[in-house]
């Protein structure tokens, strides 16, 4: 096993290295068919590191996450930011924190909101910016996201 050191509160690692993990979990409290408690068994018996939850535009799934945290599995807290004109993972947010979803790329007001996940630490990641449905196509402008 390898050295890790891992906070109380979500797990999170602390020693460099690659990882092996999903980014875009989501679970029956979204539109996800299997519970938190499936989906962590499954990532553990699929050899994963870590899983980040990715519910859509809801934090009620991360008091159930909490408790499957472990030294072998890390659960990154987040919510898919599901707006009319593109999706967005906010990573790394803190428990129940829900980051709002009700704006669209012209109100440019994405800056707002990104802010409220880097003051925590957490990634703004572009998710799938060109899936083929409406809300699907990412409107934002990207310099201010960390990944895609
Ligand atoms: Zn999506």
């Amino acid at each position: 096993m390898r050295e890790s050191e891992f906070s109380p509160t979500r797990g999170a690692v602390r020693v460099r290295g690659w990882y092996r993990g999903d980014c875009h979990v989501h679970s029956a409290y979204s539109d996800g068919k299997l519970t938190p408690e499936q989906l962590a068994a499954g990532a553990r018996s699929a050899g994963l590191d870590f899983i980040a939850t990715a519910e859509h535009n809801t934090a009620d799934a991360h008091a159930a996450w909490h408790a499957l945290a472990g030294d072998d599995l890390l659960v990154i807290l987040g919510e898919e930011v599901t707006t009319p004109t593109g999706h967005w993972l906010a990573l790394g947010v803190q428990p129940g924190q829900l980051i709002d979803w009700r704006y669209q790329a012209r109100d440019e007001v994405i800056g707002w909101h990104l802010d409220q996940v880097h003051h925590v630490g957490g990634l703004c990641v572009a998710a799938h910016p060109h899936a083929p449905y409406p809300s699907g196509v990412f409107m934002y402008p990207n310099q201010r996201f960390d990944a895609v």
